[in-house]
């Protein structure tokens, strides 16, 4: 007797539904791309408890004759392909005619559908891959497919369902995603019976991106657009001083479809070159055409990725079209015809002196605020510089450290200090500061080099962590909230994670629309950049509910809260300051590296000074 057998029907569309249907989300984006290709020009979305319970999809494309209705829930049943040549032409965001099969063989399916009013519509219900019920009724020209209890005859699946919020985020992040693939299509999504999204018709893609991210984001980028026959983009990309800490705003369609793309994404970043900091990524929406036989969609079930019949060709066309949208508008700058984007420089190293007619001078401050001043003027903004110290024994002394007159930097590094004042605990004795980046000290038989931002950072992440695992964080209540615009999808982080930001410290309010009110704060954070802060930890919670552990989330956003309340490299510090930043170095157990791992002291030996001078 015969071993192998083939699987019955049934059984079949359970397994290749795992590919194309992996959560609510995915039944989500293939429901509203059969819409798309059906020509609808308004899709709603209704969805409970994250997908997990219903997933309802509406729209007024051309609907379905009874007998397609029947086929189209069989598995290989398409309208939109018939021939293999038509596979080198794909111009729908379906073609592989699994989709509908695939959920309705995992759920309990309803469609609705009608070709034209006048005569009416038919419904089907499928549960679990069996038709129960076909009906004829009066219905609008349109479709409408429900999903109750989706995975409900395949609990294994059903068990690795996230939580209704995680769920309801991807499917949030979905639909921003098809809208901004097409404007012209009106996009609204109800969940729970609250109305999340509602984004017209007939925007073009700026409003598009206005209304999906917030305008905010909007101000932060450039227009940027190419034409050839062969390939042709438009779209928006950031204004480099304004990159972000993370991937997330960044927005790839090929066709009108979301795509991932390697090639394209890699030649962006190399089209920012020099103009990248470090651990920053530049935000991008960009909408590329190309001809249907250059790329192959067809890599995997979920059309997600895409192949380039010509990487090398397009890679070259985007970092050299991207490189001179960017030297055009960072010339502009320097002409002094739009200067947003240069008082947020958070490395607070940057100076940048142009030359020309209209020669006007950056000075960036200690504190990451940079102030524009005519040359020679004689007014030179002093910044305010952020107290390295926390509340140790020597607070006095540091308090007469703190304001710093404009000549502070300048005093002698030789003068003689009291014998009492340079007992500490530390086993380094500050030597001086060189290039106001890295502190000079002797230790026992070394010559030690720190980084004084790195030494501060490790100082700062220790004690944030520490505070916070002791439940000691102090906060400190601002005066006047800081007002910071937020995108839809942030705020809907903030507001999902309430309980970690008041864990952290922070007391931030919906203020209305897309505004948010900063009222409390970590007061380890007083002198940092708070909304970019607020930014990078919403950065963070988008990339924890993707993945990771509530540890490692924390670590990281004590790092970026480090980060920012930790003194700059490029800021001059006394003598007394750096000798309490070796002290507080020293009681640290993990004092070798920064949070980052870069490290934070180098050290040369006597000996292999005495060496070098040829002593020994
Ligand atoms: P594919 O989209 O790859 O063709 P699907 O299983 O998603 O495969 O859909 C099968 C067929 O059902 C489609 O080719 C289309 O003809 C029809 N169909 C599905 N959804 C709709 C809809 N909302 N409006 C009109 N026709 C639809
Ligand atoms: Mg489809």
């Amino acid at each position: 007797m015969s071993l192998i057998r083939i699987l019955p029907e049934g059984l079949i569309n359970k397994i290749a539904a795992g590919e194309v249907v992996e959560r609510p989300s995915s039944v989500v984006k293939e429901l509203m791309e059969n819409s798309i290709d059906a020509g609808a020009d308004q899709i709603f979305v209704t969805i409970k408890n994250g997908g997990k319970d219903l997933i309802s999809v509406l729209d007024n494309g051309k609907g379905m004759a009874a007998d397609d209705a029947h086929l189209a829930i069989e598995r290989h049943a398409t309208s939109k392909i018939s021939t293999t040549e038509d596979l080198d032409n794909i111009n729908t965001m379906g073609f592989r005619g699994e989709a509908l099969a695939a959920i309705s063989a995992v759920s309990k399916f309803e469609m609705t559908t009608c070709q034209d009013e006048e005569t009416g519509g038919f419904q089907i219900r499928v549960e679990g891959g069996k038709l129960t019920h076909t009906a004829k009724l009066g219905f609008p020209t349109g479709t409408r497919i429900s999903v109750d209890n989706l995975f409900f005859n395949t609990p294994a699946r059903q068990k690795f369902m996230k939580s209704a919020n995680t769920e309801y985020n991807h499917i949030h992040n979905l639909i921003v995603r098809l809208a901004l693939g097409r404007p012209d299509i009106q996009f609204r999504l109800t969940h729970n019976k609250a109305v999340i999204l509602n984004i017209p018709k007939g925007q073009d893609f700026n409003q598009r991106v206005q209304h999906c991210f917030g305008t905010e984001i909007l101000n932060d980028l450039v227009e940027c657009n190419y034409e050839e026959s062969y390939l042709s983009f438009t779209g928006l990309i950031s204004d480099p001083a304004k990159n972000r800490s993370s991937k997330r705003w960044q927005h790839t369609f090929v066709n009108d479809r979301y795509v991932k793309c390697n090639t394209i994404n890699h030649a962006i970043y190399s089209g920012y070159r020099t103009l990248l900091m470090k651990n920053m990524h530049p935000m991008f929406f960009i909408k590329v055409n190309l001809t249907p036989k250059e790329i192959d969609v067809n890599v995997h079930p979920t059309k997600v990725e895409i192949r380039l019949a010509n990487p090398n060709l397009i890679h070259t066309i985007f970092s050299e079209q991207i490189a001179r949208i960017l030297k055009d508008k960072t010339r502009q700058k320097h002409l002094g015809i739009n200067h947003s984007g240069i008082d947020n420089d958070r490395s607070g190293i940057s100076s940048v002196s142009a030359t020309g007619n209209n020669q006007t001078e950056l000075k960036t401050t200690g504190n990451g605020s940079a102030s524009i001043d005519p040359p020679n003027s004689g007014i030179v903004r002093i910044p305010e510089r952020p107290s390295i110290f926390v509340k140790t024994d020597d607070q006095l002394a540091f308090e007469s450290a703190k304001p710093p007159s404009p000549f502070s930097d300048i005093q002698p590094l030789t003068k003689p200090l009291a014998e009492n004042e340079w007992r500490t605990d530390s086993n380094f004795k500050v030597i001086g500061q060189f290039h106001n980046k890295y502190i000079l000290a002797e230790g026992e038989d070394q010559l030690v080099l720190i980084d004084q931002h790195a030494a501060h950072e490790r100082i700062r992440f220790e004690e944030i962590r520490k505070q916070f695992y002791s439940r000691t964080l102090t906060t400190h209540a601002l005066l006047i909230p800081i007002m910071m615009e937020l995108p839809p999808q942030d705020g809907l982080l903030l507001e999902q994670n309430q309980e970690s930001w008041a864990k952290l410290g922070f007391i931030i309010d919906h203020f209305g629309g897309n505004d948010y009110s900063i009222k409390e704060i970590p007061a380890i954070l007083k002198d940092g950049d708070i909304p970019q802060v607020v930014r990078e930890v919403l950065d963070e919670m988008a990339q924890f509910g993707k993945a990771g552990k509530l540890e490692d989330f924390f670590n990281e956003v004590f790092e970026r809260m480090a980060c920012h309340s930790a003194i700059r490299a490029a800021q001059s510090l006394s003598e007394r300051e750096m000798q309490a930043l070796l002290d507080q170095l020293t009681k640290l157990d993990l004092h070798v590296h920064c949070p980052h791992g870069r490290p934070v002291f180098t050290e040369i030996s006597l000996d292999e000074l005495d060496k070098r001078f040829k002593r020994i």
